[in-house]
């Protein structure tokens, strides 16, 4: 999934976070919690500063992978979460800390549709996937530019995350409308 996806389905889970949990925020707090959990959907792939500066290569391969680092570790987000829920003093943090575990889920959600994440690190090592990603063969192209779009193309035309990203992007736009353009 795309930064887009991310973005849009860490902010569909604050948004289901906030009517779920039937607290009355102010506009600030309310606000705050949609832009919080809408970068916190993204923020496990702040791991490609790390992966790509080791490698000193833009290029992807089937062999290595970002997700290997601890921001994609599901088991970290849930214990900062929840023990930040727990010792929450008020409703707003307490959301804060529900919001620290389930947005970066929603992220490897969708990452374990088809490229994997370690579930059960550190107990296993395993990467989970529902499905396998489309064929990377493309990404032996001699250009960068081919490169990159060998992947998008093969990304939009094989994979079954891009149908689910449209629609998250769709739902998110969907919501910013009915909430604050109607
Ligand atoms: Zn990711």
């Amino acid at each position: 999934m795309l930064p887009p996806g991310h973005l849009a389905a860490g902010f569909l889970t604050s948004y289901g976070l906030l009517k779920l949990s039937n607290v009355a925020f102010t506009p600030t707090e309310a606000g705050f919690i949609l832009l919080a959990g809408t970068i916190l959907g993204a923020i496990p792939d702040i791991d490609f500063i790390p992966f790509f500066s080791s490698r000193k290569s833009m290029r992807f391969t089937d062999s290595d992978t970002h997700r290997r680092y601890i921001t994609h570790a599901p088991i970290i987000w849930l214990t900062i979460g929840l023990i930040t829920a727990l010792i929450a003093p008020n409703s707003f943090i307490w959301v804060l800390g529900l919001l620290i575990w389930l947005a970066p889920w929603s992220h490897f959600m969708g990452d374990s549709l088809e490229f994997g994440v370690r579930w059960l690190w550190p107990l296993s090592n395993r990467y989970f996937a529902l499905g396998k990603y489309p064929d990377r063969d493309l990404a032996t192209e001699k250009t960068l530019i081919r490169h990159y779009w060998g992947i998008i193309r093969a990304y939009m035309t094989q994979s079954i995350t891009f149908p689910l990203e449209a629609v998250l992007l769709l739902s998110a736009a969907a919501v910013l409308v009915k909430e604050f353009l109607l």
